[in-house]
């Protein structure tokens, strides 16, 4: 197997001091992934830069331009929650560009992955919630247009409902959204996937999985070509935005369930981490690394 993962080969979007977003985690989780041996060297392959045209197919061309430039509007900035800059835009377009990169592997290897995206509550008018640019929004639609696919699934398990997803994909029935999350959480106003599983506050293993194993049901049945597997690491106990007590011996249980079934249904998988904002970081780190230990274990 030719395992592929995109990392976004970017510096670290500047942040004011004390703002809550861990801009560092990326950077931790690529060292913690080669130092632990989780993937060779030679699997992890820099994120390539999406292209002005790809973003337009998921977002309204007056946005797109206007994040580029800088000109995009203080309430915007203000929904995205992270102060404009060229990094900013350079590593979301790399986020956009991995995920891409990612869906077109799996098309080749059966799986594949990022280490960034599941930027799920960019709408196509604008960011918010973290989100720039809509990564899954912009992979599906691009390789629907190119016809590399016609049916595809986004499968969200970060503990922060999938609005950006939902709204862009409404009415749209070539790629099923499903979402499994807190729903007392961000966003709340939430948009109406395909499917929504929402939990309650304090939600521990095993009605997490259950929420998780029904999500995936959903996903099978919609038969698609390729899933976006967002692997949110925020439904960790440990989280300071998650709201859930999900221990990392039940993530590492979702994620065996999910890679495994995507594997026996030959399903390609793309594998992206999602929200994660535990105290410490190290605690999200090490559960996003125990993602893709999975998928090399899984499809090895
Ligand atoms: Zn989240």
């Amino acid at each position: 197997m030719t395992f592929r993962v995109y990392y976004p080969d970017t510096p670290d979007i500047p942040l004011p001091p004390g703002h809550r977003f861990p801009a560092h985690k990326y950077r931790l989780l690529r060292a913690f992934i080669t130092d632990e041996g989780i993937l060779e060297p030679s699997m992890l392959v820099a994120s390539p830069i999406a292209t002005e045209a790809e973003l337009c197919r998921a977002h309204d061309a007056a946005y797109v331009s206007a994040m580029l430039d800088g000109s995009v509007s203080d309430d915007i900035q203000r929904a995205i929650g992270i102060p404009w800059s060229e990094v900013l835009v350079e590593r979301s377009r790399a986020t956009a560009g991995g995920t891409l990169a990612a869906g077109r592997s799996a098309l080749i290897n059966g799986v594949s992955g990022q280490l960034a995206g599941g930027t799920h509550h960019a709408h196509r008018t604008g960011g918010s919630g973290f989100c720039v640019f809509n990564d899954c929004a912009v992979a599906a639609l691009t390789m629907l247009d190119e016809g590399a696919i016609s049916q595809a699934a986004i499968l969200d398990l970060d503990v922060h409902q999938g609005d950006g997803n939902a709204a862009i994909f409404a009415g749209d029935r070539r790629v099923f959204t499903a979402s499994v999350h807190g729903e007392n959480n961000y966003p709340f106003a939430k948009c109406a996937s395909d499917l929504d599983v929402a939990l309650p506050d304090g939600t521990k293993d095993a009605a997490y999985l259950g929420g998780c194993g029904e999500a995936l049901a959903g996903v099978l049945a919609a038969q698609p070509q390729l899933v976006f597997y967002i692997a949110g690491a925020d439904p960790l106990e440990c989280d300071r935005l998650g709201r859930l007590n999900v221990s990392p011996t039940g993530l590492r249980i979702r994620d065996q369930l999910i890679l495994s079934a995507c594997r026996r249904a030959r399903i390609p998988i793309a594998v992206l981490i999602g929200g994660g904002y535990g105290e410490p970081i190290e605690e999200t780190v090490r559960a996003y690394g125990a993602t893709f230990a999975a998928a090399r274990t899984v499809f090895g």
